[in-house]
């Protein structure tokens, strides 16, 4: 056992980072048994889990909705006594689009509307439909676009990796690695032989309490501030920890906010924050782990919310939304119709629109001006969908480096990582650029962080 000052007096754990990560991490080693404390050097938790509410608009920032395949994240809902306030998305968000040759084409909703579907030729669906037949291949550290190629045809390595990487991390296909990005796709090959076997097979595993994609009914900002509200006076917000090192067999944490005192002495430590301040942390005591998250790279997004008259629309939003591949020059990564997905999202009548734009396919659009990105954004809507009036509401925010890329390599890294911190067993890393940046992939790396360093302060001899 770890040599704690008494059997009543249980372990006391610093979880840094109020994002979704943190919180998980803070939950469950609470759960646990442990004193936890999290810190969080901005006034609010969350981290990009934002929504605001005004005038009958309800407006995601960064997280729209999650899977019904998130079960770390509903069981930690469900935790904090949300598990009434779920939402399904309405029935029409399983249709979605591709904005391809100068129209809007819907992506096959089951492999009987394939020969319907105009988003690839005929001669590149056959291609596609062929994967079952397919060898098992591919070499450690292949990119997106490859194991695209590979399995499923130059067309579809063109069209479909590339708005699915886009859509999901504002990342480049040929970049980014299918082992860090989509492990499921690479584990169905390897499994089943076949990735589209692999999809079948999973739409027959039992299902969550969720139908469908799903949000929160005031929003996803909902949740971390039920777990904030749980965890109650230990979570210290304006509250940045801007040093640490190992002391006495335990961790010295130096804390820059107002309400602790300047130091602060506990038995385990959980990093939850994003690469960059994680690396400026670690660098004093280990270049190595310093290097590897500072190697980690980010794109940013931009989001234009924008809310309109549907009835004045040539094409109705009626879907999840629309993917812009990056051979068209639309200008924007995509668009998720909000209020298609939640129609209470929007005061009657209108309909809300989320587009995002920049990513790694323009990298500099973070920096052009609100006017330029807003006006960019309502012209894309223009083309897309046929809106011939100007917008009613218009809000716009920015994300700058929110989204890690997993590129060629990345799980090497992450793997080297987490050799370097075994060095200080009561210390663990969590976070959205380690094992995947989804919502369910976050709660889990916080969850699995807080059952590591418990375990080690419970049942070994270990400290810094
Ligand atoms: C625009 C956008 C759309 C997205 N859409 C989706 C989606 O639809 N579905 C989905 O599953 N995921 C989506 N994501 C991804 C998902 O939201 C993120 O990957 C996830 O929220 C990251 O959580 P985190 O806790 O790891 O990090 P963060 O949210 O970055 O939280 C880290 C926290 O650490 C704090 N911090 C930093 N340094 C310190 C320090 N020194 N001391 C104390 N605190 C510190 C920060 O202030 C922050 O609050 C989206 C992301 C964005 C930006």
């Amino acid at each position: 056992m770890r040599n704690l000052p008494s059997d009543e007096e249980p372990a006391k754990i610093a979880v840094i980072g109020a994002g979704i990560s943190g919180l998980s991490a803070a939950i469950h080693a609470r759960e646990l048994g442990a004193d936890v404390h999290l810190f969080e050097a901005s006034p609010r938790v969350g981290g990009w889990i934002r929504t605001s509410r005004s005038d009958s608009w309800t407006l995601e920032w960064g997280p729209n909705s999650i899977l019904p395949s998130s079960h770390c994240l509903i069981d930690l809902a469900r935790r904090v006594g949300l598990e009434s306030q779920w939402q399904n998305a309405d029935r029409c968000a399983r249709k979605r689009f591709i904005w391809k040759d100068g129209a809007l084409r819907a992506l096959p909703t089951s492999p009987l509307t394939i020969p319907f579907s105009r988003a690839l030729s005929p001669a590149g669906w056959c291609r596609f439909l062929m994967e079952p037949w397919i060898g098992r291949g591919g070499c450690e550290e292949e990119s997106v676009s490859t194991f695209f190629r590979r399995r499923f045809g130059s067309e579809a390595a063109r069209v479909l990796a590339d708005v699915m990487v886009s859509g999901v991390s504002g990342g480049r296909a040929e970049w980014l690695e299918i082992d860090s990005f989509q492990p499921k796709l690479r584990q169905w090959e390897k499994q089943y032989g076949s990735v589209i076997s692999g999809l079948l097979r999973s739409r027959l595993a039992p299902s969550g309490p969720l139908r469908r994609t799903a949000t929160l009914v005031e929003g996803l900002e909902q949740l971390p501030h039920a777990l904030a509200a749980e965890l109650a006076d230990r979570c210290h917000l304006e509250s940045p920890i801007v040093a640490m090192e190992p002391h006495n067999g335990r961790w010295r944490l130096q804390q820059g906010g107002a309400y602790f005192s300047d130091t602060v002495d506990v038995d385990g430590v959980i990093l939850a924050i994003p690469a960059t301040p994680a690396a400026t942390l670690l660098q004093p005591l280990s270049s190595r782990a310093g290097e590897i998250l500072q190697s980690i790279p980010y794109a940013s997004l931009t989001v234009v919310q924008i809310g309109y008259d549907a009835s004045k629309c040539r094409i109705r939003p009626e879907g999840f939304g629309f993917l812009v591949p990056s051979s068209e020059s639309l200008g924007i990564l995509g668009t998720i119709w909000s209020s298609s997905l939640f129609p209470s999202r929007c005061p009657a009548g209108e309909s809300l629109a989320t587009v995002f734009m920049g990513g790694s396919r323009h990298p500099d659009q973070i920096d052009e001006s609100d006017t330029m990105l807003q006006d960019r954004a309502i012209g894309a809507l223009r083309t897309a969908q046929g809106i011939d009036l100007d917008p009613h509401m218009v809000q716009l925010r920015r994300a700058p480096r929110s989204i890690p890329q997993p590129y060629r390599g990345h799980r090497r890294k992450v793997a080297a990582l987490r050799d370097e911190l075994r060095r200080w067993p009561a210390l663990a890393m969590a976070g959205s650029h380690l094992d995947g940046l989804s919502l369910e992939s976050c709660a889990r790396s916080g969850r699995d962080a807080a059952h590591q360093v418990y375990s080690i302060l419970n049942c070994e001899e270990g400290s810094p």
